[in-house]
């Protein structure tokens, strides 16, 4: 393979998709040498069927809003690749969404899926319609409309969707309902159900904690650990603020929180009681991060900017792709921060990588550090299948066993010469790898 003759080819076939392409270069770049170890992959044209998603589906989706006018918004379901498992990945409501989003997410989740070691293929889907400033009959309407066409296209042994951006248990569960009712089937269809039919417990948990035990296992390497150290966190939402939940636990001070209007900053440190003022602002009232100043005058909120220029030991990007430049990791640098680890996905700028890694602190790939979402998502689908419920605890175990995995996996496949943990190389190449031996068992398909 020459990795940069596929990423010119899939940006003359596919143009106006630059998130798409920005996921395909990061991931060429890194497998290039190890794919080449292996002509019978050329053979197959292995890395163009990777490439590009099995299939997609787009749609109109028409509701109509409390004032009685219709709406119109586009629906998308990007089923990326199957070989190891039933398509899974999550929905996305945001203005923002278009296919190239959508289709960088689902060639992302392929790999993610694959290091979880849960048997789950690669997909993603949403709408640019966005939950913001709407009613809950209005979400519920659009929920409906929305799952009207995509019931046609999913199931729980085809594919199976969760939540994202602007998609929590509330839209979980309208769409679920919606998908009750057109098959007259109860089954394990989507994941982050509520508790009450068929969701697992620490799934709301699952993607904030699992980007902490995944930080916990890098610091490790360095004999150092998160008590005491000051941290950054981007989003104020699902992610966001189980990651914080996870940092105070163990002993770190969140010090910054955001949305997409501006950032919080407690120079006293964002603590339980706050935080919990925090979830239910955003998760109750469905309020605004700049609210926070009013409850606690102490901190500060500016509108319009990233946390990326305040001082602390971490990062966790949290909130969306594409928030931390280069020269906001230079400032990290600068102000001595020793690891990053992402919960969004492809949060950090190919600049920003390369700053990173060119300091050569530890710094993990979404793929890696976020991937606990989507495995309790898989442990979900297996306590459905099961028709059970498992603790808290044994779901937690759980988790905390495939993150440090798929620790575990990055530093097999991405030490360095030098000793250095090159994490997105590591966590590339383990991915690819169970990808390209299940599809090359099953044939051209
Ligand atoms: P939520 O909708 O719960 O929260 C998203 C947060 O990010 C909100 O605070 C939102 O602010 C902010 N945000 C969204 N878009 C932007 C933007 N363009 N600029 C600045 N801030 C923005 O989503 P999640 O917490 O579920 O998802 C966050 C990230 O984590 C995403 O990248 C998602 O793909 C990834 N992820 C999520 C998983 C999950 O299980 N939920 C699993 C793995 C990854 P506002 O309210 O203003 O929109």
């Amino acid at each position: 393979m020459d990795a940069k003759k596929v990423l010119e080819d899939l940006k003359r076939r596919f143009p106006n998709e630059p998130e798409y392409h920005q996921a395909v270069e990061e991931v060429l770049g890194t497998i290039e040498e190890e794919y080449n170890k292996h002509p019978e992959f050329d053979k197959m044209n292995l890395i163009e069927r990777l490439c590009i998603p099995d299939r997609i589906y787009q749609f109109r989706v028409t509701w109509m809003d409390d004032k009685g006018n219709y709406q119109t918004n586009m629906g998308y379901r990007v089923q990326h690749n199957n070989a190891i498992g039933p398509y899974k990945g999550g929905i996305r409501f945001h203005s923002s969404v278009n296919l190239g989003i959508l289709k960088f997410l689902a060639f992302e989740q392929t790999f993610k899926n694959s290091l979880t070691t849960l048997p789950m293929g690669g997909g993603k889907g949403g709408s640019d319609f966005s939950p913001r400033g709407k009613s809950n009959a209005e979400v519920m309407r659009f929920c409906q409309a929305f799952m009207l066409e995509l019931t046609r296209h999913i199931g729980p042994d085809v594919d199976v969707p969760a939540g994202d951006i602007g998609v929590g248990g509330r839209e979980v569960g309208y769409m679920f309902g919606m998908y009750k009712k057109l098959t007259r089937e109860f089954s394990g269809v989507l994941t982050g159900k509520g508790l009450e039919f068929g969701g697992s417990l620490i799934r709301p948990e699952a993607t904030g904690y699992g980007t902490v035990y995944f930080l916990r296992a890098m610091l490790k390497t360095k004999g150092d650990e998160v008590k005491g150290k000051k941290v950054l966190i981007s989003g104020a939402g699902n992610v966001a603020q189980y990651a914080a939940e996870k940092v105070l636990q163990l002993g770190g001070i969140p010090m910054t929180m955001s949305d997409s209007d501006g950032y919080i900053y407690d120079p006293d440190g964002i603590t339980r009681e706050k935080l919990d003022y925090i979830m239910e602002l955003k998760n109750v009232y469905r309020g605004r991060i700049k609210e926070y100043v009013e409850k606690y005058p102490t901190a500060k909120y500016t509108a319009g900017a990233k946390p990326w220029f305040e001082k602390a030991d971490i990062a966790l990007p949290c909130a969306t792709q594409n928030e931390l430049n280069e020269e906001a990791a230079k400032a990290l640098v600068a102000n001595g921060v020793i690891a990053v680890a992402e919960g969004a996905n492809m949060p950090s700028t190919p600049g920003a990588i390369r700053v990173f890694q060119e300091a050569k602190i530890l710094y993990s790939p979404g793929k890696a550090s976020n991937a606990g979402g989507v495995s309790v998502s898989g442990l979900e689908m297996s306590q459905n299948s099961e028709r059970l419920s498992w603790t808290a605890e044994e779901v937690d175990a759980k988790l905390l066993w495939i993150m440090e995995n798929i620790h575990e996996n990055c530093v097999k496949y991405g030490t360095e010469a030098d000793g250095y943990v090159n994490y997105v190389k590591g966590a590339n190449v383990a991915g690819f790898m169970k990808v390209a031996k299940a599809m090359m068992a099953q044939g051209i398909v």
